[in-house]
This record gives C-alpha cells, structure tokens and sequence, in this order.
C-alpha cells in the first residue's frame, strides 16, 4: 500500500490533507517522495522555527536522547529548570512557567490558573473569560469553545463549558465585564483568523483597563510567540505586562511543548495541575536548542534584515497583482495577503503548492506565510520567484 493509502485507511479523517508526503528537510526546504524540492513557507503551522534538519538543534535532541528522555515530573527536570529560566529571562517579566505539550494545553492551562484566581480571591466567584471574535485557541472542549468562531462550536461536540463569551472589538470588551468576568484572552495578533494584529494603543489601553477594574489579561501567543513577530513575545512589542502568556508552536521546533507562563507566581499548589509529559528531557532540551538558535538569528540581526526582505517582495506582489491581492498584513515573519475572494485564496494556495511553495490559508481570504525564522535570502528569493510564477497564470 502507498502512504497515502495507508493513511486513508487506518488514520481518521480530521485533516482535509493532500496525497503528498515528505521524507526530508533541509533549511527551508523540504522534499517529498518523488525528490520534488519545495520552499517551506508555511514551517508546518509556524512551528519549524529553526527550519529543517538544523544540525544544532538534531544536535541536542540526539545528545538528550542518548542520555534520557523522559522521568516524570516528580523528580526535578534539569533542562525544565534551564528552559523556564530562559524563557523567563528573555521575556523580562517577573514570572513562573507549567510545561504542557501544545497550544491548546497551554491555554487549558492558563484558564485553569485564572480561575483558580477568580475563585480564590474574590467573595463572590469569578469564572468568566471574554475572548475575540476570529480568535483561535485550541481544539479541546474547552480551547474550542474559547474560540470566538460560531464554527468551531459544533453541536457534535456540545455541552461545551460555560463561562465563555466573544466580543467582536477591543472596545466592546468594556460593556461585557461583570462581576464574575475573571480574565480577557487574546491574541495579538489573530493568526487562524487572518494574521489580523491589535493596534497598539488600543491593546496597551485595554491592558490598563483591565489592572484598573481586577480583570486578568491572558495573551495567547501560541503563534506569535518565540521570535515570531520578530521581538522574542509580541507583548514586548505591544509594551504590556500580561497576568498570563503561552507559548507552544516554535518554542521546539517542532518537538511537542505548550508553556503558560505566569505572574502570579504561587497560584499553583503540588495537585492542581499536571501533565505526563510536560516538560520532559526530551522537549526542554529542544525548546534549549532553538532559543540559543533564534536568539542568536536577532542579536546579529539578521531576523530583522529577513524581516525587511520579506515583506519587500510582499509589497510587490501587492503592487504588482490588484486583481489577486488587496492589503498585505501581519507582524515579523507572520504575514498574509489579503486575497480578493476566497476562491482567488484557494487557487493561490493550490497553484502555489504545484510550482513548489508552501504557503497557508488564514481566516476567509488571507494566504498565510509563516516561513522557518532561520530561512536564507536565497530560499526567500527562491521562494517568491515560483510563488510569483505560479501566480501570473491565475
Ligand atoms: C495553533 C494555536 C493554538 C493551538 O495549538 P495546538 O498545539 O494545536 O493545540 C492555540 N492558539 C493559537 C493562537 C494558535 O495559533
């Protein structure tokens, strides 16, 4: 049987997937198994931060694996230990960290720290969180039903949680705060919903708000976290000092890890809460790896020069091709053309993959690029000249 047979026969279908399979990586380029060579834009979903195959990070993972991969958490972990005091040191807040594998467990996380606040310091419970409309936040029961998109909550799945309520606005977050409101979750910038970022002075004004009238902040930055946006955490960018942050997508480069990390250093007791294999030798060491990686890529700056390249040719496609793209969106090395319709998105998207580059669907009409932050000029030039080629034919 071929892959892709296999796989329609004993994995279920969660996943709209094409037939292709990949079997190598290099930087950022990948090749499936015709030897076909494609430019990685996509880094999975921003996860392959440090691109392919990168011998550092191969490196450590071996080293670690060699020696141990997993004890539980009920032994101190020492790369654990290392990775929370660098994620902390680099973010400049004043925080402690739980170790989770993936977004969505980061934020079950995180809300459970927020209530765990809401029912212990208040005379009256409080349990509400109020997220956005467009957001995203996970796959689970309760991430699902944090998301604010009506299709996400299918009836398949109910009775969802309670205690979750959307806004459609910044500013109608005010009016839905009442007395059992415990926290705010957001993005900053909304990747599934189409690399959409906040202003600025709006978010800093909704993070004043907030510590006014006793309302956690939760930034979700599962997706614009670890150097994405080209700072290490957006919430440095936006200048804002959350009661809860979490990581996951890039912190590993593709090793399973989910983070919430939190100001509110004692909220946890030994019971509360837990994860098998959160934060084991295996993904700590990684998640090492690829900080010492990145932090590197933006002390020399040269995450900053890609940044400016790429949305140089950004530009010009926007220029160049009004009947395809409007505005061209996004922070750092999250970016996305607005397409003029969904089905000019999803000829790009198609036409892109045929010529040999990877690019993603965000929200209705956006085409996502989320390329490793390590890729070279070549690959990003290599990369926009069969994206462009593909284009023209449309
Ligand atoms: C991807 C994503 C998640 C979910 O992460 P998983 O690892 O798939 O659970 C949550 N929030 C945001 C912003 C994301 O981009």
């Amino acid at each position: 049987m071929t892959t892709a047979a296999l796989d329609q026969k004993f994995v279920l279908s969660s996943y709209g997937r094409n037939s292709t399979s990949f079997i190598e990586g290099k930087g950022a380029k990948l090749y499936d198994e015709h030897g076909k060579e494609y430019i990685d834009f996509a880094s999975g979903i921003g996860v392959s931060s440090v691109g392919h195959g990168n011998p550092l990070l191969t490196e450590a993972i071996c080293t670690q694996a060699k020696a141990l991969i997993h004890t539980s958490n009920l032994q101190v972990i020492a790369p654990q230990a290392e990775l929370a005091e660098r994620i902390v040191t680099l973010s400049g807040y004043d925080m402690r960290c739980f170790f989770g594998n993936s977004g969505a467990e980061a934020n079950e996380a995180a809300i459970k720290i927020v209530r765990k606040y809401g029912e212990t310091h208040f005379e009256k419970k409080r349990y509400k969180v109020i997220t956005l409309e467009h957001s995203f936040h996970g796959r689970t029961i309760t991430t699902v039903k944090a998301t604010g998109q009506d299709s996400f909550h299918s009836p398949h799945f109910s009775p969802y949680p309670d205690g979750f309520s959307y806004v459609n606005e910044i500013d109608a977050v005010y009016d839905q705060i009442d007395e059992e409101t415990v926290a705010v979750l957001i993005e900053l910038v909304q990747g599934e919903g189409g690399v959409q970022p906040f202003d600025k002075v709006e978010i800093q004004q909704l993070a004043r708000t907030l510590k006014e009238r006793g309302v956690l902040l939760i930034v979700d930055e599962v997706q614009t976290g670890i150097y994405r946006t080209g700072a290490f955490l957006a919430s440095q960018l936006y200048e804002i000092e959350p009661d809860v942050i979490t990581l996951a997508k890039g912190l590993a480069g593709g090793v399973p890890i989910g983070v919430a990390m939190t100001s509110l250093k004692d909220i946890f007791e030994p019971g509360d809460h837990g994860s098998t294999f959160g934060g084991n030798f295996l993904s700590t060491r990684a998640g090492l790896a690829v900080l010492e990686i990145l932090e590197r890529e933006q002390e020399r700056g040269v995450l900053a020069e890609r940044i400016t390249e790429f949305n140089a040719h950004l530009t010009g496609l926007e220029k160049s091709y009004p009947a395809l793209f409007g505005a061209h969106v996004g922070l750092g090395l999250m970016l996305g053309l607005r397409a003029t319709s969904s089905e000019v998105q999803q000829k790009v998207l198609a036409t892109a993959f045929e010529a040999g580059v990877i690019v993603l669907k965000a929200g209705r009409n956006t085409v996502r690029f989320l390329p490793p932050l390590t890729i070279t000029r070549e690959e990003i030039n290599e990369g926009f000249k069969r994206f462009e080629k593909a284009i023209a034919a449309l």
